[in-house]
């Protein structure tokens, strides 16, 4: 059996230049959010960043696409960042800050369906839950605090600061990973969140003051797991934070078994 180290893609944030903008911000910018880089390279695992094979009007000429990525690499990542755009489940954007990055949608869509349809584990964070389900023909609220009547705050001015509880659904995987604890506290930084739920898609875990969506994972084969909360900033041993590390042994060990 092959001993090289796991190979882990990671979508890319993609940053759209605003018009006037002037030096490197008038420039299109694919970039990645180190912590959640540094948490999957926590154990013995070499990231690599998927940058998005169309923009700018430019036309590739070369005939690697985005399909042929899973060959290479055993799983990935789908990071935290903008809103998903409304228009990808059907709906116009309420307000237009809730317009979303449909560009970033398209491409992570394309690489999400294209390592599960090769087999291979995917784990979303924040945004990149909220992308598999929508990949998956769920919808979202496009704005928690206005469309969902709970108590919760899920974002705060506090940002990777601000924390609330989460409960393990009854028989979920993860309840069965963690079966000392009903859920814990999670850093939460987001104004959308699952409403109708993807198909073959499993709810989890939930807020438990609101009852929102918190984790989704895919019925049966393969790996694909959705948290909305970002275990990537949740500081190493933290008595007060839940202690992610099982999911991401738990994907990576997934990714394992598919590794020749
Ligand atoms: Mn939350």
């Amino acid at each position: 059996m092959s001993k090289r180290p796991l190979r882990i893609g990671l979508s890319a944030r993609i940053y759209h230049p605003q018009p006037g903008a002037v030096g490197i911000q008038s420039k299109s910018l694919q970039y990645l959010e180190q912590s959640v880089a540094h948490w999957v390279m926590s154990r013995e695992v070499m990231v690599f960043m998927i940058p998005s094979v169309s923009g700018d009007g430019m036309v590739h000429r070369s005939s690697i696409r985005l399909s042929d990525y899973p060959q290479y690499l055993d799983g990935l990542v789908l990071q935290g960042g903008a809103d998903v755009s409304p228009q990808s489940y059907g709906e116009l954007a309420l307000r237009d800050e809730w317009a979303g990055d449909r560009l970033r949608d398209a491409y992570e869509m394309e690489l999400l369906h294209e390592f599960m349809e090769a087999g291979r584990p995917v784990l979303g964070i924040c945004r990149g839950a909220q992308l598999i389900n929508v990949a998956l023909g769920g919808t979202l609220y496009q704005d928690i605090a206005t469309q969902y009547d709970g108590p919760e705050i899920h974002l705060h001015e506090d940002y990777d600061r601000h924390a609330h509880a989460i409960t393990w659904e009854a028989g979920s995987g993860l309840g069965k990973l963690y079966p000392d604890s009903a859920g814990g506290r999670v850093i939460s930084i987001h104004h959308q969140a699952i409403k109708a739920l993807g198909k073959g898609l499993r709810v989890e875990a939930r807020s438990t003051e609101d009852g929102l969506i918190e984790a989704v994972r895919l019925e049966g084969k393969p790996y694909v797991l959705g948290l909305q909360w970002h275990p990537e900033f949740h500081p190493p041993g933290s008595p007060d934070l839940l202690n992610c590390n099982p999911m991401l042994d738990e994907f990576l060990n997934s990714a394992k078994s598919r590794r020749w």
